[in-house]
């Protein structure tokens, strides 16, 4: 035995010594191909007109390669896996070359943040999306929760966090989905793993000796199959399987396995037990990288844009939507929905497009969209991440090139540019062509529609009892919709300020009680979520009317918005102020006019009843008028109201109060139960005269 075994180990070591020679020349020669590659994108850069990819020639290189395999005696297959993933890296290459300069000029490390512990699957995409990227280091945080980790992004505290989205097995991975209908943060990029699961335990440890198996929940569900055949061991359920596999080498647990990566068990000093354990051959998972601002890219990248809506209450409103892409010839390449948390059987969906935001269709067609959306909010446009080695054709959308030292708005969120057609300040608020108009829904009651809508209630709430009473009051004399305010905007800060949330849960009570929906102020922009989820339409006050912030935080929301007119706001001023909860996502605005500062005394305000016909034949929007607050006392609102009614307002909200005398708040213009049943009266005719219903 001893004396033949030392040629073999010459031959051994000879034959070793030969391949480790031509492996050093293998990679000299990617090196060197990868020169020449980069040689390639810097013309690329130069050349804005030349095309990022060359199908043919890449399918010419293809059969070069089989041929010369086939020819030297090699699997022509195999060859062509390699020339797939040389031809994959080369591609990020080049898209890393073409990426603006100015993005490269980081001081520092980039900050990302994922859900994990080390060497879990986000981690492992990080290193692989950040590879073609030209960073000069990168600075890696773990976060207990995806929220966690979006909320240090929306800190400042890390510039991105790689947060996957779906996996192909286990589908759609909705609490990042809600995060990013509600975050103020956008997609940049995109990156797909394979995930290979493996079995890993203590090195030594045998495969009878595994009385555990330890991963998350979904991982355990995809092995399935491998470990029913484990005969002996249960599967207990861990937070995260990179985590799994750390907890076995923290306890140093010898009958315990995890089903977590290769790299995992590398990073724990753990031994691969089994590799492949999944059920199904593939196991993809795709990950979003997610940050504050979004990021200019080459327009010959093959791109997506992502949205999130929610359609009108509408027969036919998604098919409208999905028919302007169709139209435009836009590809739609994922369609998702999710309930609604705040309207129970309401759905938003989410749609990933092939293109960009600024190629001219896509533009047109979300202008479209937008007329059958509540809600629109575009979540980012990406370079899109092509599967390895696909050689399918992709349509690179020709869009307008970005012009340099273009501003960027102050709004993280990406705009859809103005659509050829439309050049108007108005985009979005403006009349639309074909004179249609919109109908904002609350509740279960429309505004703009055929029924001319009363919304009564007191201007403050003051106790449960005051609510319930109003409540009770309002609904009997023929109100559609409950106001009353919780945060109140007064003059004098030793006025009654409202119960605020207290107050507001007052209401939403009385609402439920009485069958109405309710309205109430707004007046802080950190409040605006949480009034969103207790009431169903938030009232923009006449002092906030040109509050941007406030504006543009409301129109993040899925939630109607009372838009009252400022009491030194001209026209177009509110109608600008509509363009912004518009232009940040949310169409369902109803306007208001209440009365504007004149040289006249004798009223509180002076009822501009022309802005009516003014705004209606500007704004598709919803018009309604507010007689209380114009007039200051409660015998001038009836008269004001029939006028605002004929010059065709949508609607009315008028202060009312069970016992004015001892209102906390604009006791004066309070109307009694009298008083209310003795507006509604009069406003029949004039409501039938126009056709509408009261
Ligand atoms: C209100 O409606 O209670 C109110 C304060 O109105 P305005 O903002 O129009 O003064
Ligand atoms: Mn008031």
């Amino acid at each position: 035995m001893k004396r033949n075994s030392k040629p073999k180990d010459e031959g051994l070591q000879q034959g070793r010594k030969a391949i480790d020679q031509l492996d050093k020349e293998l990679v000299r020669l990617l090196a060197e191909r990868m020169k020449a590659v980069q040689g390639i994108a810097d013309v690329k850069r130069e050349n804005p007109d030349a095309p990022l990819r060359d199908d043919t020639r890449e399918r010419e290189l293809f059969e070069v390669w089989s041929r010369e395999a086939v020819d030297r005696d090699l699997s022509g297959y195999f060859a062509g896996r390699v020339l797939r993933e040389i031809l994959n890296w080369s591609r990020r290459e080049q898209e890393r070359r073409l990426r603006p300069k100015g993005e490269e000029s980081t001081t520092g490390a980039v900050r990302v943040g994922y859900q994990g512990v080390p060497a879990c699957y986000s981690d492992m995409a990080i290193t692989k999306l950040f590879s073609t990227r030209d960073n000069k280091g990168l600075a890696r945080q773990g976060f207990r929760s995806f929220a966690a980790a979006v909320d240090a992004l929306e800190a400042g505290e890390i510039d991105y966090a790689l947060l996957p989205i779906e996996n192909t097995i286990a589908g759609s991975i909705n609490d990042v989905y809600d995060l990013l209908a509600r975050r103020n943060v956008t997609i940049v990029g995109e990156e797909i793993i394979d995930v290979e699961h493996c079995l890993v335990a203590l090195p030594g440890t045998k495969l009878e000796d595994i009385r555990v198996v330890r991963s998350h929940p979904v991982a355990l569900q995809q092995c399935g199959e491998f470990l029913d055949n484990l005969v002996g061991t249960v599967a207990e359920s861990y937070h995260d399987t990179a985590g799994a596999a750390r907890s076995i080498a923290v306890e140093k647990a010898v009958d315990v396995a995890a089903i977590a990566s290769q790299e995992s068990a590398e990073h724990y000093g753990l031994q691969v037990l089994a590799r492949k354990v999944h059920d199904q051959r593939e196991n993809m998972t795709r990950f979003l990288l997610i940050a504050r601002e979004p990021e200019v890219f080459d327009q010959r990248m093959p791109s997506k844009s992502s949205l999130v809506i929610s359609v009108n209450h509408r027969q036919g409103a998604l098919l409208s939507c999905l028919q302007a892409f169709a139209t435009q010839g836009v590809n739609l390449t994922k369609l998702e929905s999710r309930p609604l948390a705040e309207t129970p059987w309401e759905y938003m969906f989410y749609m990933d497009i092939e293109g960009r935001l600024d190629d001219p269709a896509v533009a047109t067609a979300l202008e479209e969209l937008r007329v059958h959306t509540n809600r629109l909010k575009v979540l980012g446009s990406y370079p899109r991440c092509m599967l390895e080695g696909a050689t399918v054709q992709v349509s690179v959308p020709q869009a307008p090139t970005k012009k340099k030292g273009e501003v960027k708005n102050g709004n993280s969120m990406p705009r859809i540019p103005a659509s050829p057609k439309k050049s108007s300040a108005l985009r979005l608020a403006g009349s639309r062509e074909d004179a249609s108009r919109t109908r904002v829904r609350i509740g279960g009651v429309e505004i703009g529609g055929p029924e001319f809508v009363l919304i009564s209630g007191p201007c403050a709430i003051e106790s449960r009892e005051q609510v319930l009473e109003a409540a009770a009051m309002v609904k009997a004399c023929g109100a559609r919709i409950m106001r009353g305010g919780a945060f109140k905007p007064r003059s004098s800060p030793y006025s009654f300020q409202g119960l605020g949330f207290e107050g507001l849960d007052m209401l939403r009570e009385a609402g439920r009680a009485y069958e109405m929906p309710v309205v109430t102020e707004v007046l802080r922009i950190e409040d605006a979520g949480r009034i969103a989820e207790k009431a169903d339409m938030l009232q923009v006050g006449a002092r906030n009317m040109q509050n941007f912030a406030l504006l543009r935080e409301l129109g993040r929301l899925d939630r109607p918005i009372l838009l009252k007119r400022g009491m030194s706001a001209t026209i177009d001023e509110v109608l600008m102020a509509a363009e912004y909860i518009m232009d940040a996502g949310n169409n369902q605005v109803v306007l208001c006019e209440r009365g504007i500062r004149t040289f006249e005394t004798a009223t509180r305000a002076t009822l501009d009843v022309s802005a009516v016909p003014v705004l209606k034949s500007r704004t598709h929007l919803p018009v309604i008028v507010d007689p209380s607050h114009a007039a200051g006392v409660r015998d001038l609102v009836l008269p004001l109201a029939l006028a605002a009614t004929a010059a065709g307002a949508d609607g009315l909200i008028v202060e009312a109060h069970p016992h004015p005398d001892e209102a906390l708040c604009d006791k004066d213009q309070a109307l009694t139960r009298a008083d209310l049943e003795e507006l509604v009266h009069a406003l029949r005719p004039i409501v039938a005269a126009q056709g509408r219903t009261l």
